[in-house]
């Protein structure tokens, strides 16, 4: 960082500081996401924004090794002496419509010498996105979020609708809600695409269009802290844990992904199967050669494996496929006139818990390894992988999902793409922090993990 970028960002703070008041706005929320998935916060007054742009507010580097119960794991990262600068990024700086008087703005860590911290998320999602760049495509990408909502927050909370899956009433039912909460959203500058009932009780889904990566994952913090803030206004409590009902359908995190070149679609343009180009069919075959390792990322709580059940949409064997909702990689091209503009690749396997710009940086890469091998794609699956027999899937190739957290944190130390991509430290906290939570549930029920993991993230 030189003294040029801190100039600019102070600049830039001191024009939105001016629009901001005007808007009666307070305080800005700067916000991180740790290595468990919790968005983590320091709030300044307005006038202190535009120092804190330039130098950062103060955090330990202690967070690193934070689980979503609070714990801090006793490792050598957790190391009280020291401090790292929480600088937010001006440029996505959002006056908050559901907590009035309140903006928001995304940050990054870095240390106090003006290095990028080893562990900062968002930075490491960036440094990945420039790999993919210099292979001279435009990534585009989109998180969808899946959330239940109850009546209150309580041990044994109660669904919020009682209409059925995909059901109009369940609209009617929170209709002021709903609309109250498209209408922030709107105002806070998100383009959402779609919003929808879905199938397990109480449960919605919000989609959002395509834009850069990063700003894709700082989006999907915005939506869930705003899809939270609106929803306690209108007094209920949400859920976007990956699991909410042992044996139930669970909240999925999923990332849309794509990439032009010169303007054209590589995921609808190329003369590989579907469209495919060569670039886009080995970055997904690279994703799919590595989606146990991935699954520590993307699925890296212990409730995470609750949601990750066969026949439940959520994509839990090794295979790809065209529109296939049990396909942990959902190759999506929209209708016959439109792929240009629609097609993308749809990770299923990973929920809310992950934390956005951690799964962000390692879809890349595993997608970047998966160019650099020239890796090819084997056949599509068509249908329900749980609905092959076990010899069917053998002779296809086609392997389970880790069923626990343990195997796929092994498979993660194993995959040397994605430990070099992240750089021993990250490494090292990643490992950390989900063998603490292994610890904290090793004697647990499945109803132990849901009712400790359901208000976290
Ligand atoms: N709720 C499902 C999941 O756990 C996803 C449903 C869908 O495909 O939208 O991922
Ligand atoms: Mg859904």
């Amino acid at each position: 960082m030189d003294e040029q970028d801190r100039a600019a960002r102070m600049s830039s703070a001191r024009d939105h500081v001016d629009q901001l008041a005007a808007l009666d706005v307070a305080a800005v929320a700067l916000t991180f996401v740790d290595t468990s998935g919790i968005t983590r916060v320091k709030g300044v007054p307005l006038a202190a924004f535009e120092r804190a742009a330039g130098w950062g507010v103060g955090a330990t580097p202690v967070f690193d090794a934070f689980g979503m119960d609070d714990s801090i794991a006793a490792t050598p990262i957790a190391n009280p002496a020291g401090d790292l600068r929480l600088i937010p990024d001006t440029g996505a700086l959002v006056a908050l419509a559901g907590q009035p008087g309140w903006a928001w703005a995304p940050a990054d860590r870095w240390t106090q010498q003006g290095e990028e911290h080893p562990g900062c998320a968002r930075l490491l999602a960036a440094r990945q996105l420039r790999r993919l760049e210099q292979t001279g495509a435009v990534a585009k990408a989109a998180f969808e979020v899946e959330w239940v909502l109850y009546r209150a927050e309580e041990a044994d909370p109660v669904p919020a609708t009682t209409g059925p899956a995909y059901g109009m009433t369940r609209l009617m039912e929170v209709s002021d809600f709903a609309v109250d909460l498209l209408r922030a959203l709107a105002r806070q500058g998100v383009a959402v695409q779609q919003f929808h009932p879905e199938y397990a009780p109480g449960q919605f889904e919000l989609s959002v269009a395509p834009e850069s990566p990063v700003a894709a994952a700082d989006t999907a913090v915005l939506v869930r802290s705003t899809i939270r803030a609106v929803a306690a206004r209108h007094g209920m409590a949400v859920s976007f844990a990956p699991s909410v009902a042992a044996g139930g359908v669970g909240n999925g995190g999923h990332l849309h992904l794509s990439f032009a070149r010169a303007g054209r679609n590589l995921f609808s343009d190329g003369d590989r199967r579907f469209g495919l180009s060569e670039t886009a069919e080995a970055f997904i075959a690279g994703v799919l050669r590595r989606l146990p390792a991935l699954l520590a990322i993307g699925a890296p709580s212990v409730a995470s494996y609750q949601r990750l059940l066969p026949s439940h949409w959520a994509g839990v064997y090794t295979c790809w496929g065209l529109e296939n909702r049990e396909a942990p990689l959902r190759l999506v091209t929209g209708s016959t006139g439109e792929h240009d503009q629609t097609a993308n690749i749809e990770l299923k396997c990973i929920d809310q818990s992950a934390n956005p710009y951690l799964i962000l940086a390692a879809t890349l890469a595993c997608g970047l390894a998966g160019i650099e091998e020239n890796a090819t794609l084997p056949e599509p699956v068509q249908v329900d992988p749980a609905a092959l027999g076990d010899d069917e899937r053998a002779a296809l190739g086609i392997d389970r999902l880790p069923t626990d957290l343990a195997r796929s944190l092994a498979a993660f130390e194993a995959d040397a793409a994605l430990t070099g991509a992240f750089g021993p430290e990250l490494t090292e906290t990643v490992l950390a922090v989900r063998r603490a939570e292994l610890a904290t549930f090793a004697d647990a029920t499945p109803d132990q993990i849901i009712a400790a993991t359901r208000w976290r993230h």
